[in-house]
């Protein structure tokens, strides 16, 4: 099997540290293993997306000394395929449309875990609706980083296309990791959740399961992931080796002091040669100093 990864960034803004935590990670273990590694442009969500983010992203990754196989995948340009695996998925029965607002699941439900609803009453289709998947399946997987991951109880029938007429992420990633032949994922212990739905997808459209591996992702001193949401600052591309170096210590890879007077490529070629996955610490997430 060639090792292929990615680094798969949604442009709803310019990188932070959070994201460099991804990229870093993802592109060590795939350089380490002698593997390709990818960049995928999940620009599927036009609202949340800033003009000039994809760009800037890319920008930023050169300036970090990041050199990525073959083209740039932008989502946006798939959809003639997500719409045809949608259909395949409602066709086989393994989907269904979905009329339920949020506010009528919670009052069902007394919590935003749906219920099942429209599995069995058909969607009231003068309503604007999503398709959800299927998902009684049990699973567990074996994470690189954090050993067995249980989900047995947790699931519920989830969106693989919104209610406002776009294609969901869990659609998306899934069916873009299978036909990129992803065959590791190394990504924010945020989506560790989304996991198991993606697992199930793989499962009904027979799709192989990448092994997959949650780094813990940089919170703030209130426990906030570093997001855009949380005013994250925008990497500095004129510094970049300062950012690498505090980035391969929060992979606790432990850099020598050496390395800050290295170039980009020298400090990226020093982290292949010493990459240790099972350095990083097993935690969901761990607090930046400072922020
Ligand atoms: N686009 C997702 C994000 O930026 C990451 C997707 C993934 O790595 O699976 O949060």
């Amino acid at each position: 099997m060639v090792y292929t990864g990615r680094f798969a960034p949604s442009p709803t803004g310019p990188l932070h540290f959070g994201s460099l935590l991804a990229a870093l990670a993802s592109f060590l273990d795939a350089r380490a293993h002698q593997g390709r590694w990818l960049i995928r442009i999940e620009d599927l969500d036009p609202p949340r997306e800033i003009v000039g983010a994809s760009d800037s992203i890319l920008r930023t990754l050169e300036q970090f000394g990041f050199e990525w196989d073959g083209p740039v995948w932008y989502q946006s340009q798939r959809h003639p395929v997500y719409h045809e695996i949608l259909e395949q998925l409602l066709h086989q029965n393994n989907a269904y449309r979905c009329s339920c607002s949020r506010q009528e699941i919670i009052k069902r439900t007394g919590s935003s875990v749906y219920d099942g609803y429209c599995r069995t009453h058909s969607a009231d289709r003068n309503k604007a609706c999503a398709i959800r998947c299927h998902c009684s399946n049990h699973y567990a997987f074996q994470d690189r980083i954090l050993g067995l991951q249980d989900f047995s109880s947790r699931q519920d029938d989830f969106v693989i296309f919104r209610r406002d007429g776009y294609f969901a992420y869990q659609l998306a990633v899934t069916i873009d990791d299978a036909e990129q032949q992803i065959s590791h994922v190394v990504r924010g212990s945020d989506l560790l959740d989304s996991t198991p739905k993606q697992l199930q997808l793989q499962h009904l459209l027979n799709y192989p399961q990448p092994e997959y591996a949650h780094i813990p992702v940089a919170t703030n001193s209130q426990g906030q992931k570093l997001s855009k949401q949380t005013f994250a600052d925008a990497l500095n591309d004129q510094q970049p080796v300062p950012q690498l170096i505090q980035a391969l210590n929060f992979l606790n890879q432990q850099p020598p002091a050496e390395l800050t007077e290295a170039t980009t490529s020298e400090c990226l070629n020093w982290a292949v040669q010493h990459w240790n996955i099972t350095a990083i610490p097993a935690q969901l997430g761990i607090t930046l100093e400072g922020h």
